[in-house]
């Protein structure tokens, strides 16, 4: 198989960044544009050794989980990759993807997997609590927001993304008005000139509280007091804000925020645990299945009111203070200082006594504390980036001996690598679920259970 070679293959798998796998003379090819169970016509466009890449040039026969994407921009825009494949399909997809993941990678047999039915939505769409999108102008100078086209820094105009709630288009409009009324210029990359860079838009589920917040290449806002007043009249705002972001980087947020008007934060809850969000807090974007994913940890982690808990990756606190209700005593463990401040300031406005956080690398705080005082911990939670857990953190684990490992995961791929160095030194896999946090998306999470052998 050489470049520019036409062939028919049928699609097989979705890869890791949305492409369709198929194989063709036992070359894997990926092509863009397609899902499970299409039969295409596709141009090889690059060849690897065993691997490719190829363009669709014919839906030959479609799928039986094709479906007309809901979004008119759905095939430029970086944000969804599998929203013309059916949900149901979907879900399938994700769920076979974590078991082939522990299979593969952690050699786990099917007798071994103990999988529960993945969690999905309800309604797939509409469920970010957050957006970002970035501003910027048209080939007719027009200002426009919407989302980067994949791997580029072109903006699709769409002010309308499916994935979000309708109050961002009603927002939108409202600011691209008043920038256009008063002459403000969005921001261009490629020369580091003019001023709105993104607008930041987070909805409180639960609340209806509206966060807005303008991230400019410069120190102040035009007419801010029209734009706040304007901004104001929607049901709900509560909080708008100027971010300042004056370096050429691809970071979109910048330290400084100044406060237009209301209040710094907008609350919104997972579980009955309140939480505090500035703009520049990490919180989950997908609050609903959150509380799913969350309450599941919750569950497989077992806690009568006696347990010494361990919360590591804790973000800010999110697993920490839900565990807390239920446990004798959580200790949250996080790199990222910030997040740490949030996670003490949601404990003290939920009046959760029983959460102590560390700041710090998972792999070294949990270490030191476990050599230094000898304490004991019952359960043990993890909730890792998508590299997983360190090596010397999983030994730690192993060391500690808890009744329960609760695994929560954004990788399958290295959730099993993990979940095989567990499962080999004391520990059986029980419990295990996928939940569906970004429909529309290949993201998958996983909660696993590990329980140790007698
Ligand atoms: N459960 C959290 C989110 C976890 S995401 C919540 O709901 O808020 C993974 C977290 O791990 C991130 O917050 C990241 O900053 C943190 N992290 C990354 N590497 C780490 C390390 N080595 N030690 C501790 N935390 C780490």
């Amino acid at each position: 198989m050489k470049k520019d070679d036409l062939v028919q293959i049928k699609i097989e798998d979705i890869g890791t960044d949305g492409a369709g796998i198929g194989r063709a003379d036992g070359i894997t090819l990926f092509v863009k544009d397609t899902i499970i169970g299409d039969t295409v016509e596709a141009k090889v466009m690059k060849m690897k050794k065993t691997y490719g890449y190829a363009r669709l040039m014919n839906i030959l026969e479609p799928s039986p989980y094709r479906v007309k994407a809901l979004c008119p921009v759905a095939k430029q825009c970086g944000g969804c990759q599998i929203q013309e494949m059916d949900y149901t399909e979907q879900l399938r997809f994700k769920e076979n993807k974590v078991r082939s993941n522990l299979m593969r990678i952690g050699g786990f047999a099917p007798s071994e997997i103990p999988m529960e039915p993945i969690v999905g939505m309800e309604t797939p769409f509409y469920y970010r609590n957050k957006a970002q999108f970035p501003i910027g102008t048209d080939k007719n100078g027009k200002i426009i927001a919407g989302f980067y086209a994949g791997r580029t820094h072109s903006i699709i105009s769409n002010r309308k993304c499916c994935l979000g709630v309708d109050v961002n288009e009603e927002i939108l409009n409202i600011i691209i008005d008043h920038m256009e009324q008063n002459h403000i210029t969005a921001y261009d990359e490629e020369t580091g000139k003019g001023l709105v860079r993104h607008v930041l838009i987070r909805y409180g589920f639960r609340t209806k509280e509206i966060m807005v917040c303008l991230i400019i290449n410069g120190n102040d806002f035009p007419a801010s007091d029209i734009l706040t007043e304007r901004l104001r009249e929607l049901p709900g705002m509560t909080s708008i804000s100027l971010n300042i972001n004056r370096q050429r980087t691809n970071v979109i947020l910048g330290k400084e925020v100044k406060l237009l008007w209301g209040k710094p934060y907008i609350e919104d809850y997972i579980g009955n645990v309140k939480y505090q969000i500035s703009p520049l807090s990490f919180f989950q974007v997908n609050p609903v299945q959150t509380e799913k994913l969350y309450g599941l940890a919750l569950e497989y982690a077992g806690l009568t009111g006696d347990e010494i808990v361990w919360d590591l990756y804790c973000g800010i606190g999110t697993i920490s203070l839900f565990l807390a209700q239920k446990a004798k005593k959580v200790y949250g463990v996080e790199i990222v200082p910030q997040a740490i401040d949030d996670a003490c300031r949601n404990a003290k406005i939920n009046d959760i006594r029983n959460a102590q956080f560390y700041v710090g690398k998972a792999e070294e705080i949990l270490p030191e504390v476990y050599k230094k005082h000898r304490i004991r911990a019952n359960v043990i939670v993890v909730d890792p980036p998508r590299k997983g857990c360190d090596e010397v953190l999983l030994n730690t684990i192993i060391e500690m001996k808890p009744d329960r490992v609760v695994y929560v995961s954004c990788d399958s791929a290295t959730l099993a690598r993990d979940l095989r160095i567990l499962c080999n030194n004391g520990y059986e896999l029980t419990r295990c679920r996928a939940v569906d946090q970004f429909p529309m998306s290949v993201h998958v999470e996983t909660v696993a259970l590990l329980v140790k052998k007698r």
